[in-house]
């Protein structure tokens, strides 16, 4: 499989059109190529409007980018910027939190698999630009907000792709979510 085909494979796969021929044989592959996760960068890269290095792909619209000022943040592919990585984004985003039974309704169907009101409540995430919706929980009211994922980004680019970042430091791998929090809670005391 060539590169150039391989990288088309990629888009495609982004796309939901690859066949699923194309699916098996990327997946059967005894040695996968080695430079799939670069070329799956690059056509990330291709298809946001802006040139901020990504290092990581969150979920269909957030990355985690390198931006000039050498921090890593979390960024939408419309461009809007939520921060610090190390900050759970959510806590940055626009929220609406269904409580009742109707509200539940609206995005449960038939009605028995609806969340029990009281003991649970939906939380809709959306970027404050482009208002996509970028996340759902469902858990019980009161409950912290749930931080999705906090990559080890050194590791993984030094242990596992063998190529690691040049701004490496033990600093990058903590979550600083509280630190926000505690500045809200200054706040309104
Ligand atoms: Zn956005």
């Amino acid at each position: 499989m060539s590169a150039s085909i391989d990288k088309d494979l990629i888009r495609q796969l982004l796309d939901g059109t690859i066949s699923d021929e194309d699916v098996q044989r990327l997946q059967r592959m005894p040695n996968k190529d080695a430079d799939r996760f670069w070329t799956y960068l690059e056509v990330l890269q291709e298809r946001v409007p802006w040139d901020d290095k990504i290092l990581m792909r969150l979920n269909d619209h957030l990355y985690i980018v390198r931006d000039k000022s050498g921090n890593r943040i979390v960024k939408c592919d419309c461009g809007h910027e939520f921060g610090d990585y190390r900050i759970n984004w959510k806590l940055k985003s626009l929220v609406r939190v269904r409580k009742t039974l109707d509200e539940f309704k609206q995005v449960y169907f038939p009605e028995p698999a609806c969340p029990e009101p009281g003991w649970q409540e939906i939380r809709e995430f959306f970027c404050p630009n482009c208002v996509a919706q970028l996340a759902v929980e469902v858990v019980p009211p009161g409950y912290p907000v749930v931080f999705e994922m906090l990559p080890d980004l050194d590791r993984f680019y030094r242990e596992f792709l063998g190529k690691p970042l040049e701004d490496e430091s033990p600093n990058w791998f903590e979550d600083r979510s509280q630190e926000l929090l505690e500045e809200w809670g200054q706040k309104v005391k």
